[in-house]
């Protein structure tokens, strides 16, 4: 059992993440005139751009099992994923009621279709579907992704009135490269010795860091992690793995759980991939920063089943991330009917086994409640690694 301080901070993640009625983001709006909530949906944004117009980004990333779905089901035929419809039936509840605008990063045909709806739904807020460049040469790719920032920034202006200066969005940049180091210190933490924050706990703070400001869970995270040096949960006789294809809709909490219960420890996910898309600090010292953020993303950013691989086989990079972590193995964990990580699924797992890395498969919703088939899947998998490697 973690201390006292650590429970206490761990529970108020869990309370922004179980609040559907996102009264943070409200609370921070009331404190200005000028300040506007931006929803965006998976996997990734430049929230900077955001910051520096005096935005709050709050992730969407669907409702779970918290929420029936009545109206939702009635927009999407019955062989999609799940999240667009806890999505439309939280707008529909007015749950977004406080929000401004709404981006939808250009990662399958179901988020494109989702834009749409909400654009015929929500006729008065700002909704963008934000195209990410597939090319990741300077003078296409980058040439381009400059001019979709560069339309955004322009409608921010329009809807506050605030100029996103070189100045300001530096200052952004450096605040989200402090969460970044911040959150890759916890990572660390987590991929050296797992037992130190369970998986629950980890995915709740990455959450966190979705809904409140910058500042703020900078600030959270300065709190939780010399707490998590005086850890005290037990070390136990677990595997370790890590867990791919859950980018978009999330698995529910009590599936991550199951994981870890039946034996596994995660040491890593890509359930919060945004959180390390840039793998290193973004340049803040210079009067292009619009540049910077282009550049990382063009050379710096993680490899994704939303973003074409290029010549850097994403098989071979998964493989040689499980390498670096010391993994026992791979377990595949994607939503049902999610296209972009099923199509990717068979290259991974042939790309595991020219590696020799042992990997499970499972697929999931994100109103799923039963894992008893889980656990023993995932219980089979973490004995054979035991008992047989
Ligand atoms: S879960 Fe998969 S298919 Fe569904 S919206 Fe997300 S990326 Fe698209």
């Amino acid at each position: 059992m973690g201390n006292t301080s650590y429970l206490e901070t761990i529970k108020t993640a869990r309370e922004l993440f179980e609040d559907l009625s996102f009264s943070y983001p409200g609370e921070w709006k009331k404190k200005g005139e000028s300040r506007k909530i931006i929803g965006f949906l998976p996997i990734y944004i430049p929230k900077e751009i955001i910051h520096a117009a005096g935005m709050l980004p709050v992730g969407i990333f669907g409702a779970g099992d918290r929420i029936p779905v009545i109206k939702g089901d009635a927009y999407f035929q019955s062989y999609i994923c799940h999240l667009p419809r806890t999505v439309i039936e939280l707008v529909l509840n007015g749950n977004f009621d406080d929000f401004d605008g709404f981006i939808f990063p250009s990662i399958c045909d179901v988020i494109r279709n989702l834009s749409g709806i909400f654009q015929l739904k929500i006729k008065d807020k700002f909704v963008r579907y934000l195209d990410f460049p597939q090319n990741f040469e300077e003078s296409i790719g980058g040439v381009f992704y400059r001019s979709e920032l560069e339309r955004l920034i322009t409608d921010f202006e329009k809807m506050n009135g605030i100029k996103v200066t070189p100045e300001k969005l530096n200052a952004s940049i450096v605040l989200y490269n402090e969460n970044r180091r911040l959150m890759q210190e916890l990572e660390l933490i987590r991929n050296t010795d797992p037992y130190k924050i369970p998986a629950v706990d980890f995915y709740l703070v990455q959450r966190a860091g979705n809904v409140m400001s910058v500042e703020d869970h900078n600030d959270y995270l300065k709190k939780l992690l010399p707490l998590l040096q005086d850890s005290n949960f037990e070390k136990e006789d677990k595997i370790r793995v890590v867990v791919s294809g859950s980018f978009c809709e999330q698995p529910p909490i009590g599936l991550i759980k199951t994981i870890e219960n039946a034996g596994c420890y995660i040491v890593e996910d890509d359930f919060q991939l945004g959180h390390r898309w840039h793998s290193k600090d973004i340049n803040y010292k210079t009067d292009d920063p619009i540049g910077s953020l282009v550049d990382s993303y063009l050379n710096d950013s993680t490899y994704s089943s939303a973003v074409y691989e290029g010549d850097k086989p994403k098989g071979d990079l998964l493989a040689n991330r499980v390498k670096e972590l010391k993994a026992d193995g791979v377990i595949f964990c994607a939503p049902s009917f999610c296209d972009p990580a099923l199509l990717d699924r068979p290259l991974l797992e042939k790309a595991m086994d020219r590696h020799h890395i042992k990997h499970s498969n499972f697929q999931y919703h994100e109103n799923l409640g039963q894992f008893h088939v889980i656990k023993e899947q995932a219980g089979t998998f973490a004995d054979m690694i035991k008992l047989w490697e």
